[in-house]
C-alpha cells in the first residue's frame, strides 16, 4: 500500500504546488490567521474527515478515522507567516505589504494537506485514526500550541510528529537528531534606574552608563562561569539603550537579551543569575534594577524510539544516503509543548537547492526552499503512519509465525 500512497501523493504535487504558492501569496501573521485556517478546514471538510476548528484559538483539526480500529496516531503543520517583506523574484511572492511566509509553514500545511487527502482515500483500510493538527501562530510567544493542547487536540493521541522544512539541508535529504533537538527561548527586559547629571560632575550622579556596561560585562560570566559545560547555553544581550547628550549622564539605561538552553535546571539557574546580577551590580553602584524574565517555549526533545523509528523509514523513503545526523538547533519551537505531553519526534526535511537561489536562511527576505520538500516530508508522514498504525498487527503476525 506503501508505494501505491507515494504514487498518489507524487499524482498530487502539483496541486500541492498550488496550495503553498497560494498560501505563500496570501500570509497571516501569527494570531491574525483568518483565511488560512479557513481554507485549511474546507480542504478537510471535503475529504469527509470530522473537523474542528478554532481550537485553542484558530487552529483546525481534522479525524480521519480508519475502517478497522487501532491507535491514533496525529501529524503537525503550523500555518502562520512572518512580519518580514517579501523580497523574492518569482510569480507567487506575496501580495501583502510586509508579511511573508519565510519559515516554510505554507508547504509544511500543503504537505500535510496532501498527506490527508491521500490516506482519506485508502481510510477503509486504515486501523486506527490520523490526527491532522494545523496550528496557528507558531512564530510569536506564547505561540498556539499550547492552548490546542488544553482544547484537546492530543486527547486519545498516542504519538505526534512534527517536521520543518530545513534550508540548510540539501533537497532530498532528512535531518534526525535524537533528545535534545531545539532550545528553549527565553527573554528578559532589565530596566536600570540612576541619577542624572552634569556630564562634568560625576560625583553628583549615579551612572546608568557604567553601572549597565558592567551589568553587560557580568552577565558573560554566567554561561562562562556558573553553568556546566556539558550543558548548552547562550545568553545574548541584543539592545542597549540609554543616554540623550554627549554631556549628560544618563539617569536611565534598558537592556534587553535571549537566552537559550535545554534543560530545565540550566533554564532555572540562568533565570536567577541574570536576576541575582543584575540586582547586585546596581545595588553596588547604587542604582536599582526592575528585571522581567519572560519564559519562551521550552526545549524540544526528540524522544528515542519514535525519532529511530523515523530514522529507519527515511532510510526506504529517501535513501540511507540521504539522512543526515544534524547538531541541536538553538531556535526554538513549540511543537516542544507536545513531546512534553506524549511520545513523539520532530523531523528536518531538506529544503535547499541553489538553483532555484533556496539557500537562505528561514526567516531571510528572500528565503525559499525546493518544494519537492512536500513529496519527501509527505512520504515520511504517509509511511510512519502506516507503519504506526499497523504495528501491532505485525506485531501479532510475528507472533503467530513463533
Ligand atoms: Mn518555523
Amino acid at each position: 500500500m506503501q508505494q501505491q500512497l507515494y504514487q498518489r501523493l507524487e499524482a498530487l504535487y502539483p496541486d500541492l504546488v498550488e496550495i503553498r504558492r497560494d498560501l505563500h501569496m496570501y500570509p497571516e501573521l501569527s494570531f491574525q490567521e483568518v483565511n488560512t485556517p479557513k481554507k485549511v478546514a474546507n480542504f478537510l471538510q471535503d475529504l469527509g474527515l470530522d473537523v474542528r476548528t478554532d481550537v485553542g484559538g484558530r487552529g483546525v483539526v481534522g479525524y480521519l478515522k480508519g475502517g478497522k480500529p487501532g491507535k491514533t496516531i496525529a501529524l503537525r503543520a503550523d500555518f502562520d507567516a512572518l512580519p518580514i517583506q517579501d523580497e523574492k523574484d518569482v510569480p507567487y511572492k506575496s501580495k501583502v505589504d510586509g508579511v511573508m511566509h519565510a519559515c516554510g509553514h505554507d508547504l509544511h500545511t500543503a504537505t500535510l494537506l496532501g498527506v490527508a487527502k491521500v490516506l482519506s482515500e485508502v481510510k477503509e483500510n486504515l486501523h486506527g485514526t490520523v490526527v491532522f493538527i494545523h496550528q496557528f501562530a507558531e512564530e510569536q510567544i506564547p505561540g498556539g500550541a499550547q492552548a490546542m493542547i488544553e482544547d484537546g487536540c492530543l486527547d486519545g493521541v498516542d504519538v505526534i510528529y512534527g517536521a520543518h522544512v530545513w534550508s540548510p539541508l540539501p533537497v532530498g535529504t532528512v535531518g534526525i537528531v535524537e533528545g535534545n533537538t531545539m532550545a528553549a527561548g527565553d527573554s528578559f527586559d532589565i530596566q536600570i534606574d540612576g541619577k542624572g547629571g552634569h556630564g562634568a560632575q560625576p560625583h553628583l550622579t549615579v551612572d546608568a552608563i557604567t553601572t549597565g556596561v558592567q551589568l553587560v560585562s557580568n552577565i558573560q560570566n554566567i554561561v562562562s562561569r556558573r553553568v556546566d559545560p556539558l550543558h548548552p547555553a547562550v545568553v545574548t544581550v541584543g539592545t542597549f539603550e540609554a543616554g540623550q547628550a554627549f554631556n549628560v549622564i544618563a539617569d536611565k539605561a534598558k537592556i534587553t537579551g535571549t537566552v537559550r538552553t535545554f534543560d530545565e535546571n540550566t533554564r532555572d539557574l540562568v533565570e536567577e543569575e541574570i536576576k541575582h546580577i543584575a540586582h547586585t551590580t546596581c545595588e553596588g553602584a547604587g542604582a536599582t534594577a526592575q528585571v522581567t524574565y519572560q519564559r519562551g517555549y521550552p526545549a524540544v526533545w526528540n524522544h528515542p524510539e519514535p525519532i529511530r523509528k523515523a530514522e529507519t523509514l527515511a532510510k526506504e523513503v529517501v535513501g540511507k544516503d540521504q539522512i543526515i545526523h544534524i547538531d541541536p538547533s538553538m531556535a526554538m519551537e513549540d511543537f516542544a509543548y507536545y513531546l512534553k505531553e506524549i511520545p513523539g519526534a520532530f523531523l528536518f526535511i531538506g529544503g535547499r537547492n541553489e538553483q532555484l537561489l533556496a539557500t537562505y536562511p528561514h526567516h531571510h527576505p528572500k528565503f525559499n526552499v525546493d518544494e519537492r520538500a512536500i513529496l519527501h516530508g509527505g512520504k515520511m508522514f504517509i509511511s510512519l503512519v502506516l507503519d504506526f498504525l499497523t504495528s501491532e498487527l505485525k506485531q501479532s503476525k510475528s507472533v503467530r509465525k513463533i
